[in-house]
């Protein structure tokens, strides 16, 4: 279960517009809208709650139009989603339960996995000095 749980009150405070659509009623946001992310060294945390979830050295480009990356970083859950008449892989922040985006049997070895993610439900975090 979610280790963080906030009410639709206390969440729609936290986050922006987007970021509840996307991350707390499971939408998409529109394609290459988030191109700009560093390529320095770092992870990406849930913008929900701020658990590491994706390494810098996992992301890779997809040109899906989505953040991509190879294997996870942090705890994520996965599960089974069918909206949409597709048979889809939904990711999951373990930690509060934000909706991530999918993931696809396409992507690079040597998972052969594409963690297709939502620009706004992450947020880049430089590694720290030293
Ligand atoms: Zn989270």
């Amino acid at each position: 279960m979610a280790q963080v749980t906030k009410s639709d009150a206390e969440w729609r405070a936290q986050l922006s517009d987007e970021e509840y659509y996307v991350t707390r009623q499971a939408g998409t946001e529109r394609p290459f809208s988030h191109p700009g992310f560093p390529k320095e060294a770092g992870h990406f945390a849930c913008i929900c709650c701020g658990a590491p979830l994706f390494e810098q050295d996992a992301k890779f480009e997809s040109h899906c139009g989505w953040p991509s990356f190879s294997a996870p970083g942090g705890e994520i859950d996965e599960h089974h989603d069918t909206t949409h008449g597709m048979v889809r892989t939904e990711v999951r922040c373990h930690n509060c339960d934000a909706h991530l985006g999918h993931v696809f049997p396409d992507g690079p070895p040597p998972t052969g996995l594409r963690y297709c993610i939502n620009g706004v439900a992450i947020e880049f975090v430089p590694a720290q000095e030293g």
